[in-house]
């Protein structure tokens, strides 16, 4: 049974959280996904299904142009159905990319084999997940994927408190 936690905002940080399109391919791992973001006391703030066309991925990933696995990145995050969600709680960045583990599946499953992207990644571009790295990449890749959030809004309008895991 999942018990309900109590947060509050003065301690809250948003993260931007991506379900990739080698995950969304399978409803049970998209469940599990799910699953494991309300055990980790995460406030889902808001959730969508989409999907890229080419140059979306080539934007988002534009800071990797030019490395040897570039090509293939923009190819496979195009592919098909992503999730991404806003999440917040305490240190959510920290949280969500120690949950998902480190970028390369093998690595992951040697290190870190409770992680999602040891559990389920399929290789090192095919890793399940996405997570921002900074606060400053959480608010830009926020604003990528939901251009009609306001993060600032959205921080000084909402309950001081929260239940999560219900
Ligand atoms: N990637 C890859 N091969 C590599 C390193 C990265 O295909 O050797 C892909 C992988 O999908 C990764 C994405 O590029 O998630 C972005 O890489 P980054 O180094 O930013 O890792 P992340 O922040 O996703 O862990």
């Amino acid at each position: 049974m999942v018990r309900p936690t109590l947060h509050c905002a003065k301690a809250l940080q948003l993260t931007l959280a991506v379900i990739k399109p080698d995950a969304v391919a399978h409803p049970l791992i998209m469940k599990a996904l799910h699953q494991r973001i309300l055990e980790s006391n995460f406030i889902i703030v808001r959730r969508k299904d989409l999907k890229w066309r080419r140059q979306d991925s080539e934007r988002f990933y534009a800071e990797h142009s030019g490395r040897f696995f570039y090509q293939r990145l923009v190819e496979f995050m195009s592919s098909g159905p992503m999730r991404a969600y806003i999440l917040a709680r305490e240190d959510a960045i920290a949280h969500w990319r120690e949950l998902m583990g480190p970028t390369k599946v093998y690595r992951a499953r040697y290190t870190s084999p409770d992680t999602i992207r040891a559990q389920y990644g399929l290789t090192d571009t095919r890793n399940t997940t996405h997570g921002s790295d900074s606060v400053e990449s959480a608010h830009r890749e926020i604003a990528f994927f939901f251009p009609e959030f306001q993060i600032e809004d959205w921080m000084k309008k909402e309950e001081p408190c929260f239940r999560t895991g219900q």
